[in-house]
């Protein structure tokens, strides 16, 4: 089988990935870091890794699976009660506290109840709705559950939140059979097992398999084979394409570009004055269906972390502040992803004259819990920064270990498992309903481990 595909590539079919595109391999060694690389199987090649990394293997064949829970808070509320089957049933907060709609089943979204509503909206289009409290807990255990099943057919597995993943399963078509057979096992593992639905998008990258799960939502299961993605994105309209919000679809359609197709046949002229260079090549990248990102199994990673350039130098307290809250939050909420706790934080700028610098901090106890990595952060940039204009500022954390390594200390303990809860809910919220859905407060968060939510 591996010979078979080594020779497609010999044949020189077209390769997906247009040139000067970042190498697969090289993205993927970068995100693992020495020394943590699963040998190739596919391939047979031991100086190469698993999967998506495996560049010849990625581009040829569509074996990215991108799986998605239909309405799961929702569902596994039914599943526990099935009392509410058949009946509208949204999961959410109180609507005389201004609560929002978490999840609504696919009977209340006939109503047009959706997720971000406020309750009181919702109870207003349905008034005999079902209406109950998120448990996080149990979904984070059903998930867990998911992830089980997922980990049946391959070890890399990407999870993007309690109820979604990107899996590679490349290495695993000798044992199993084709992607398409690995993913009707998974729906049928997890109808049977779980008593619950899943859409499933199949495609040579995790662009392509997430835009195809989401089409035939409840129970879907789209498949995109590698010589047929023009005829899948054309049609479709701009705003399928992840990260396409709202506001980039208005400026598009100022310029007539409708569908992806028109988005296609566009060029960085176009899109350059309305986007900038990076997100204009983005887009038409996008539209192409090219996408080189690896499929990055979270539980390997040996360190997270993210950084930001900015337009400006910046020498701004509070935006400066704002940007590495706003990086925190997202390297913890890959952390907790990844079910690892850190045990050294850094702190990465880079001023005007382009002279950088990186400062680490060690804890006493690994954690992963937001307000205590954010702590230590200001306290390196109170040592560490001097007023300085600043163009890049980035966090990280690294040393990883598995929660059992973490010693029990009984009132931490305590205090760490709310502050646990706080964040599994933001992470689920902004999951949900985008990054700006839910943010700390620069000076709540500053002056205490408390975090503000509130609705946008
Ligand atoms: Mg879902």
């Amino acid at each position: 089988m591996a010979m078979a595909r080594r020779r497609n590539v010999a044949d020189g079919r077209p390769a997906i990935r247009p040139e000067g595109a970042p190498q697969a391999v090289r993205l993927r060694v970068t995100a693992l870091g020495k020394g943590s690389a699963i040998p190739c199987a596919p391939c047979l090649d031991p100086n190469r890794l698993w999967g998506s990394a495996c560049g010849f293997i990625y581009e040829d064949m569509s074996t990215i699976l991108h799986v998605d829970m239909d309405a799961f808070f929702a569902s596994v509320e039914i599943r526990d009660h099935p009392e509410h089957e058949g009946k509208p049933v949204i999961v959410g907060g109180r609507a005389d506290a201004r609560g929002v709609v978490a999840a609504a089943n696919y009977i209340a979204r006939t109503f047009g109840i959706h997720s971000a509503m406020p309750v009181s909206t919702a109870l207003r289009l349905c008034p005999a709705a079902v209406l109950l409290p998120p448990r996080l807990d149990r979904y984070s255990e059903v998930s867990h559950q998911i992830r089980a099943i997922f980990e049946r057919f391959t070890p890399v597995v990407e999870p993007l939140s309690l109820d979604e993943a990107f899996l590679d399963v490349s290495g695993s078509l000798a044992l199993f059979g084709s992607a398409q057979t690995i993913g009707h096992k998974i729906k049928t593992m997890i109808r049977n097992e779980l008593g619950m639905t899943a859409s499933i998008g199949i495609a040579p990258n995790k662009l392509l398999a997430k835009i195809a799960s989401d089409l035939e939502k409840p129970d879907g299961f789209v498949v995109v084979p590698a010589d047929g993605i023009q005829a899948f994105l054309d049609p479709l309209p701009v705003s399928r394409i992840w990260g396409v919000g709202r506001v980039a679809e208005r400026k598009l359609k100022g310029i007539a570009i409708h569908s992806i197709e028109d988005l296609r046949k566009t060029t960085m002229k176009q899109l350059e004055p309305l986007f900038g260079q990076k997100t204009g090549r983005h887009l038409l990248a996008c539209a192409q269906g090219v996408d080189s990102r690896p499929v990055i199994p979270d539980r390997e990673a040996k360190s997270i972390s993210h950084e930001r350039t900015f337009p400006q130098d910046v020498d701004q307290e509070d935006v400066l502040y704002g940007t590495l809250l706003g990086l925190t939050e997202q390297v913890m909420r890959r952390l907790r992803n990844a079910d690892k706790l850190a045990r050294c934080i850094e702190l990465k700028l880079r001023f005007a004259d382009f002279s950088t610098i990186t400062r680490s901090r060690h804890l006493a106890a690994p954690t992963d819990v937001t307000s205590e990595i954010w702590h230590v952060l200001q306290q390196l940039m109170q040592q560490h920064w001097n007023g300085q204009p600043v163009r890049l500022a980035g966090m990280g954390v690294s040393e990883l270990q598995h929660p059992k390594a973490r010693q029990a200390d009984l009132f931490l303990e305590k205090k760490h498992v709310h502050q646990q809860k706080v964040d599994r809910v933001e992470d689920e919220v902004r999951e949900r309903f985008g990054k700006q859905a839910i943010h700390r407060g620069s000076a709540s968060a500053t002056s205490s481990a408390k975090p503000n939510l509130h609705d946008s």
